[in-house]
């Protein structure tokens, strides 16, 4: 999607444009007609030629930094910029300031509660960058005689698109948490947080950094800002100065309080956000903190965070079948993810398995053990998995279904229904991404909560 955003933004200003795909399937060839008949050059089945004549490359996230094309690139010293880069450099002198958000997990979600509480303030906003609409096209698009749609952005950013974007500068940005995931496309941790220390670097007003994450803000003291930006911590305790954090259910900024006669400013109610576990409140956090770097009062807040549902397979509720719960979060794509849902609930049964990414178990077990009254394993990478169990939990029944096809959901489904008791919980949070079994994490998502419905019709 980003791609075709680039190859025609970029066609419709006058550049000529050539699109190169290592691919060539039906769907290749029926999107390169598309693109050909706006006059876009397409060259599928190749993606290691640089075109003669080259004088930018915009690439998408699939591109590893060590394709062989951006090694060619580098030779003709040719810069290599990604969507986010092309859609900065492409907005106007009245363009609406963004709002940057990263993080290993929580992105999605706080860029949207973000969104929600800038709409709830009467600005006009859009939730994009790694979500929703192509952001080159948003940057581009324009309201009643073309002027400025937008006041204000929120911006999802993946390290994949801060990699390839060097000139962005932020009003304000975000660093959720920091853990390891896609080091097989970053190359190392450093790199990978390297990457996403880039979203401080030229912050006018404020960078956002997690208090109980110590390497978010180290990115914030190693960035160069602008002047008079300052460091804003968020944290699940009680908040110190210049921080935002949670006092008896209450969500308190102390960092951007206007009335000098009061130290602490309230925000909203633990209640008021959906769903209160612990990730999300600081989720929760981070986007009042953005928010209130940007001028947005608090009842505002309040009103945003309560409009506010997270997206479709994000520690979703699915049904209650024999006294056991069933709850899809199949966006736990890694560790780091699957342990914040994991934390929620006691005792589970923990569906889990899927592409590792390079990823170790160890820890995760660890940290869960305790609640775990089983776990069902499925996908290409679920020996590591089954491994770190038996390391540290052998006293948790596993059932290993050595199965990579669509179907082995339902199965699972089925085998954990049988270790589940009443008042658990299943779990299906897989810790690794989708792709070995299933298109994406949506139609994982949607497997399962299909299985848990035929569970549930076969018991009534
Ligand atoms: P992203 O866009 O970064 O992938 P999402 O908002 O889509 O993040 O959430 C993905 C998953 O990560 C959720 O389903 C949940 O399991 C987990 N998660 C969300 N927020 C956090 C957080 N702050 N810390 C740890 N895990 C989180």
């Amino acid at each position: 999607m980003s791609g075709i955003s680039a190859a025609r933004a970029l066609a419709g200003l006058g550049a000529l444009v050539t699109v190169v795909d290592g691919g060539d399937s039906d769907t290749h060839r029926t999107r390169a007609a598309e693109l050909r008949a706006l006059g876009i050059e397409v060259r599928l089945g190749d993606a290691v030629t640089l075109p003669e004549g080259t004088e930018l490359v915009v690439t998408s996230p699939g591109w590893k930094p060590s394709s062989p094309l951006f090694q060619a690139a580098a030779e003709a010293g040719v810069d290599v910029v990604g969507d986010v880069e092309i859609a900065w450099r492409l907005r106007g002198p009245d363009a609406a300031p963004w709002l940057a958000i990263t993080g290993t997990n929580g992105k999605t979600t706080t860029t949207q509660m973000l969104a929600s509480i800038l709409g709830a303030a009467g600005l006009r906003t859009a939730a994009v960058g790694n979500i929703g609409t192509p952001i080159i096209d948003v940057v581009l698009s324009r309201g009643d005689e073309g002027a400025e749609p937008y006041d204000v952005l929120a911006v999802e950013l993946s390290s994949y698109q801060l990699h390839w974007a060097p000139s962005l500068r932020a009003h304000s940005a975000a660093v959720l948490n920091l853990a390891p995931d896609h080091l097989d496309w970053h190359g190392s941790m450093e790199a990978y947080a390297a990457d996403k220390g880039r979203i401080f670097e030229g912050n006018t007003v404020a960078c956002v950094y997690n208090v109980a994450d110590r390497a978010t803000e180290d990115l914030v003291r190693e960035a160069d800002v602008e002047e008079g930006c300052r460091a804003i911590g968020f944290t699940l305790g009680a908040p110190g100065p210049s921080q935002l954090g949670v006092v008896d259910g209450i969500l308190v900024d102390r960092a951007f309080v206007a009335d000098r006669y009061k130290n602490a400013q309230e925000l909203a109610e633990v209640s008021d956000i959906n769903p209160p576990a612990p990730h999300n409140i600081a989720n929760a956090l981070a986007a009042a903190a953005l928010a209130r770097a940007f001028g947005v009062e608090p009842a505002a807040v309040r009103e945003g965070l309560r409009n506010f549902r997270p997206d479709a397979h994000r520690i979703a509720h699915v049904a209650d079948v024999d006294g056991v719960t069933y709850i899809d979060d199949s966006k736990a794509t890694n560790t780091h993810a699957a342990e914040a849902s994991l934390a929620a609930y006691d005792p589970i049964v923990w569906i889990a398995g899927g592409l590792a990414k390079g990823a170790t178990f160890d820890e995760l077990v660890q940290r869960s053990a305790k609640r775990l009254r089983g776990a069902v394993l499925i996908g290409a990478d679920r020996a590591l998995i089954r491994e770190a169990l038996a390391r540290h939990a052998p006293e948790v029944p596993v059932v290993d279904l050595d199965r990579t096809d669509t179907g082995a959901m339902s199965e699972a489904v089925r085998e954990a229904a049988r270790l589940a008791r009443p008042g658990d919980t299943v779990l299906m949070a897989p810790a690794c991404a989708s792709m070995d079994m299933f298109t994406n994490y949506n139609k994982r998502g949607e497997a399962f909560a299909e299985a848990v419905h035929a569970l549930a019709a076969e018991s009534a």
